[in-house]
C-alpha cells in the first residue's frame, strides 16, 4: 500500500474519487495503482485520505466543467496542504459544458503556469479541443503532458506524439474501432490506460470502477498480440517515464 516505486502492476491512469472509496479492497486485491484526478478543490481532502489505502498517485486540478469556481489563491493553498502532489489534473477545455471559454481559458492558463513553476506533469481534458489545447500548452515549459481519453483526429494524434506528449485510452478500445487509433502511441511508448471511473459505458452496460482496467489491459494485449505480462511491464515503464521518476 505504499506510494513508493514498486513492481510492475496494472495502472489506472485516470479515475475520480467518487467510487474509488467503495472498491478499495478490490483495487488492492487486483494489484492496481490508481491515478486519482480531482474535478474541484473541495475533493482534495477525500482524495488524500483514499490515496493512503491503495497504491495511488494524486493529481489536483479544477476541471473545465468547474472552471467558474477556480480561484488561484485557494488552489495554491490547497496544493500546499497535500504532502506529495504527483501532477495537475484534470484540467483543460470543453465547449460542451457551457462555461464561457474565456473563463475556462483563464483557469487552464493559470494551472499550466503552476505546473510549470512547480515542475509537475499535467493531465489534460481535450474533448473537441485538441488543437486549441495544443496551442495553449506551447507557451509553457511543462515536465510532461498527458492527453487523457484522447478522442482527436489521426493528424492531431500525430501532432501530440511528435511533440513527445502522452495519450491515454480506456474501455472504449474494447468496443470502438475509432478509438483504437491511439494504439499507435503504444508503439511509440506514449500510451497509458485508464477507466475514467465512475463513467458509465453504455456499450458495456457498466459503471466503471478502477478494477475495469484489467479488461482494458487484456483488450490491448489481444489487439497488440502481445503477452499480458509484457503489456503490463511496458505500460508501467511508460507511466514512470511520464511521472519522470
Ligand atoms: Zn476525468
Amino acid at each position: 500500500m505504499s506510494r513508493k516505486s514498486r513492481k510492475p502492476t496494472f495502472i489506472d491512469a485516470h479515475a475520480h474519487v467518487d467510487n474509488v472509496k467503495t472498491y478499495l479492497e478490490n483495487i488492492r486485491r487486483a494489484d492496481i495503482e490508481v491515478w486519482i484526478n480531482a474535478i474541484e478543490l473541495s475533493e482534495i481532502n477525500e482524495i488524500v485520505s483514499v490515496s493512503k489505502s491503495i497504491p495511488s498517485k494524486i493529481f489536483i486540478g479544477v476541471h473545465p466543467s468547474r472552471a467558474d469556481r477556480y480561484e488561484p489563491n485557494e488552489f495554491l493553498k490547497r496544493m500546499g496542504s497535500v504532502k506529495k502532489v504527483d501532477g495537475l489534473g484534470e484540467i483543460g477545455l470543453d465547449r460542451r459544458y457551457g462555461i464561457p471559454l474565456d473563463i475556462q481559458l483563464k483557469a487552464l492558463r493559470d494551472q499550466l503556469a503552476i505546473a510549470e513553476r512547480y515542475d509537475l506533469p499535467v493531465v489534460l481534458h481535450t474533448r473537441g479541443s485538441v488543437k486549441e489545447v495544443l496551442s495553449e500548452i506551447s507557451s509553457y515549459s511543462l515536465k510532461s503532458v498527458l492527453f487523457h481519453w484522447f478522442s482527436g483526429s489521426t493528424s492531431e494524434l500525430n501532432e501530440v506524439l511528435s511533440r513527445g506528449y502522452y495519450v491515454s485510452i480506456g474501455p472504449s478500445i474494447i468496443y470502438s474501432k475509432s478509438s483504437r487509433k491511439v494504439l499507435e502511441a503504444y508503439h511509440r511508448d506514449r500510451l497509458l490506460l485508464e477507466t475514467d471511473s465512475p463513467v458509465y459505458y453504455q456499450p458495456l452496460k457498466v459503471e466503471a470502477n478502477p478494477t475495469l482496467i484489467v479488461s482494458v489491459y487484456y483488450a490491448l494485449s489481444n489487439l497488440m498480440k502481445e503477452d499480458i505480462n509484457v503489456v503490463v511491464e511496458n505500460i508501467f515503464k511508460v507511466a514512470r517515464s511520464f511521472l519522470k521518476r
